[in-house]
């Protein structure tokens, strides 16, 4: 009898479960009604997929996503196992085939659309068989109170009354509890049953950068995910277009996509974006929810989104394969203005719930100084509780350089007051200006001691202002037209007149911080090109996305571990026995050649031992936080290998390598201070003994107060090889 654990390797070729996708298939195995809620690239197709392997009777997939569905039934396939669809897209030929098969008890895996379930035609067929499993994708349907409900989810019910010895798994990517409590009840589910898992997508890098040129900042971005896939959302068909020519000017292979768009150009800009043919896809929001493709490296909003959620949703669509991915929202306070205008233009409830969703966005881009994971998550009810997320812009840079603002900060606050706290903030900011407009003078505000003495400052400063001002909790804001309040923060501040720090310079983009880029695994570029385009030939010969073949992780991982033989292969992430036996050969006579070309050996990739829990898997990941090709590198470097020879081996820079010493030796372990070190700086000895001092003084965990006290004369580069060897030198 195969155990999950079994399958997952030899099937799916993945060494251990994603958090709760054990305990789902357990549940499911138990025979219990399971509900689970997983964010999006969770994992959940195979909390039904492994135990539809293992359960006697067919397993059923109840899916709204007709186009997904012929793309799950390749990977199924591809990775050997029987899966059918059926649904209106197949020909009448290709319907009675997969019907047959399904009747001819040949098929574990049967997806539908609702409504072809709900039919006599497929009631009949499944009369005859013992359904193990009932499987209800994109549960949330089922409640009128989730973003998408279909009415014939509603008839699900009648499904289960009708195949009582079925049991039934719920899956959902909303987390609403809402939402949660009405699938339950509608299905009959108890709440012992539901599985909800966190929705910190650890993958994701996330940044937000103030919107300047932002043709020219997506460009620049661009140029660091050559060739990789990516997404960049628009906030309006024309701005698609645009952006979509002005990027294909620049030698981009992009596609846009929206609803302007004829039907037959959607799908084919699509299909090209899914199949590689076209990195990058330039869309309005419509864009997305019926693809799966795991590859897609980076999500770029060039426009303010509307609100959290649809930009949690959106940035989910990036990483699904569990590799880094990044995610850049370009922001400037014009847009929210924008997308006021739009708002305006409500009524009532609507309106007003508009409005908190534009303020909820406009506070989270302008927060510079909290872990963005925070109010994220928080949108979903979960509390992110560690500190610093590692990968998050504000979690990684230097907090902005602040200014004593109290004097324009008690300007503002007491015309706040002065004009009775009850005009937004447009109207305090005019009257700060001295204008003379209609609305000041029929107030008389022109007549108020706070008239006229913030001339000093421009309008946009005044606004930057404000907004810090209400950030910082000094001022509250609501209703419909946006009134400013004092807060007891703001009354204390005044009477106390106490300081209050800020920036009264717009914004500037921060300088990144490159290390913060968590990639798990350094890997061969050049090797890595050519196993993809060995890929896209396969995929494109057998008419299916490539991600049908193999997963970017597990390119990566074969040009990272140099894998020399089927048995090797085996080892990797994502090859089960099938894909082994239909692709390995191929595969491996480019490893092999290459391998042998380059001096290259096989590493040995280390077996993650497939943890019963996910709590289990986690700690393993914990030990020291350090990536495997980073212990790999260190101690290398430990035994005497020179700088020089592992940049040859792993095909990068010295940078990189640098970069997995220090982490090493962050992490408190001990590293050799070799004589390489020494000689790859061009410090003076002199200047070195002053940046160690330095290094004392404010400690290595940041460099920027250090590179200060030298007064800029020693550039980053430099800083970083001189801390490494500052912590080599230790004990
Ligand atoms: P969801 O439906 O929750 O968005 P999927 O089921 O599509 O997520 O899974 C996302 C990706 O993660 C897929 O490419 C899948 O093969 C991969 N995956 C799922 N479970 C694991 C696992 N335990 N280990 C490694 N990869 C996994
Ligand atoms: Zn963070």
């Amino acid at each position: 009898m195969p155990t999950p654990a079994t399958i997952l390797k030899e099937t799916f070729g993945y060494d251990t479960f994603r958090p709760l996708q054990h305990e789902v298939i357990e549940n499911v195995l138990a025979g219990k009604d399971t509900l689970a809620v997983m964010p999006t690239g969770g994992g959940k197709s195979l909390c039904y997929q492994i135990p539809a392997l293992i359960l006697p009777g067919p397993t059923v997939v109840v899916s709204p996503l007709i186009a997904l569905m012929k793309d799950q039934v390749e990977q199924m396939r591809a990775s050997g196992v029987a899966a059918v669809f059926l649904n209106s897209s197949l020909s009448p030929e290709a319907y009675a085939e997969n019907m047959q098969a399904v009747r001819a008890r040949q098929v574990k895996l049967l997806y539908l659309a609702p409504e072809t379930l709900l039919t006599p035609r497929i009631f009949n067929l499944l009369d005859a068989l013992q359904v193990s499993l009932l499987t209800i994708d994109e549960a949330h349907c089922i409640s009128e109170w989730g973003h998408d409900f279909r009415p014939e989810y509603r008839q699900l019910v009648e499904v289960r009354r009708r195949y009582p010895q079925a049991v039934c798994l719920a899956l959902t990517a909303t987390a609403t509890p809402r939402v949660r409590q009405d699938i339950a009840r509608s299905l009959g589910f108890s709440q012992a049953n539901e599985f909800v898992a966190s929705f910190n997508r650890e993958n994701l890098y996330i940044e937000v950068v103030p919107k300047r040129e932002a043709q020219r900042q997506v460009l620049r971005f661009l140029e660091r995910f050559k060739d990789q896939s990516g997404i960049i959302y628009c906030f309006s068909r024309k701005q698609v277009d645009e952006l979509a020519a002005a990027l294909a000017h620049h030698g981009l292979a992009v596609r846009p996509y929206h609803a302007g768009l004829g039907d037959d150009e959607r799908r084919r800009n699509q299909e090209a974006f899914i199949r590689d043919d076209v990195q990058i896809i330039v869309a309005t929001i419509a864009f997305g929810m019926g693809i799966n493709k795991p590859n897609v490296r980076f999500v770029i909003h060039y426009d303010l989104p509307k609100s959290v959620e649809g930009y949690y949703q959106e940035i989910g669509r990036a990483g699904r394969d569990g590799l880094p991915a990044h995610c850049l929202l370009l922001y400037s306070y014009g847009d929210a203005s924008k997308l006021q205008f739009f708002i305006d233009q409500k009524k009532g409830e609507e309106r007003r719930v508009a409005m908190a969703h534009l303020d909820a966005i406009v506070r989270y881009a302008e927060d510079e100084r909290h872990c963005r994971r925070k109010p994220l998550l928080a949108y979903f009810g979960e509390t992110f509780s560690a500190e610093k997320c590692g990968s998050c812009d504000n979690c990684n840079a230097e907090p902005p350089a602040l200014e004593d603002i109290t004097l324009p900060a008690q300007k503002f606050l007491s015309c706040v007051w002065r004009t009775g706290q009850r005009f937004g903030m447009g109207h305090v900011i005019d009257v700060l200006r001295g204008s003379k407009n209609e609305k000041v003078l029929q107030n008389q505000h022109d007549l108020l001691s706070t008239y006229a003495i913030g001339k000093d400052l421009s309008e946009k400063q005044w606004q930057g202002l404000a907004r810090q001002l209400l950030q910082q909790g000094y001022l509250a804001q609501s209703g419909e037209f946006r009134v400013l309040t004092l807060t007891e923060k703001a009354l204390t501040a005044l009477k106390k007149r106490a300081a209050i720090y800020g920036q009264l310079q717009e914004a500037e983009e921060r300088p990144r911080n490159e290390k913060a880029r968590q990639t798990e695994l350094e890997y061969n570029n050049a090797l890595f090109a050519i196993l993809r385009q060995k890929r896209k030939d396969l995929a494109d010969e057998a008419g299916v996305p490539p991600y049908v073949i193999f997963s970017d992780k597990t390119l990566v991982e074969m040009a990272a571990y140099y894998p020399q033989s089927p048995r090797s292969l085996l080892i990797i992430s994502g090859i089960g026995q099938a894909k082994a036996a239909q692709y390995g050969e191929i595969f491996l006579s480019i490893l092999r050649p290459y391998c042998e070309k380059h001096g290259l050996k096989e590493i040995s990739r280390p077996r993650t031992v497939s943890s019963s829990t996910s709590s289990a898997g986690r700690k393993a990941k914990d030990e020291g936080n350090l990536s495997e090709r980073t212990l790999l590198v260190a101690e290398a470097y430990n035994t005497g290998e020179s700088v020089a020879t592992l940049m040859k081996r792993y095909n990068v820079s010295v940078a990189t390598i640098l970069d997995h010493l220090t982490r090493y030796a962050v992490a408190g372990k001990r590293l050799r201070n070799g004589v390489d070190l020494q000689a790859l700086t061009s410090t003076s000895p002199n200047e070195q003994q002053a940046v160690f001092a330095a290094f004392d003084e404010f400690g290595t965990d940041f460099l920027k107060p250090v590179f200060d006290k030298m007064g800029g004369k020693v550039n980053y580069d430099e800083l970083r090889l001189l801390r490494l060897m500052a912590l080599a030198e230790k004990d």
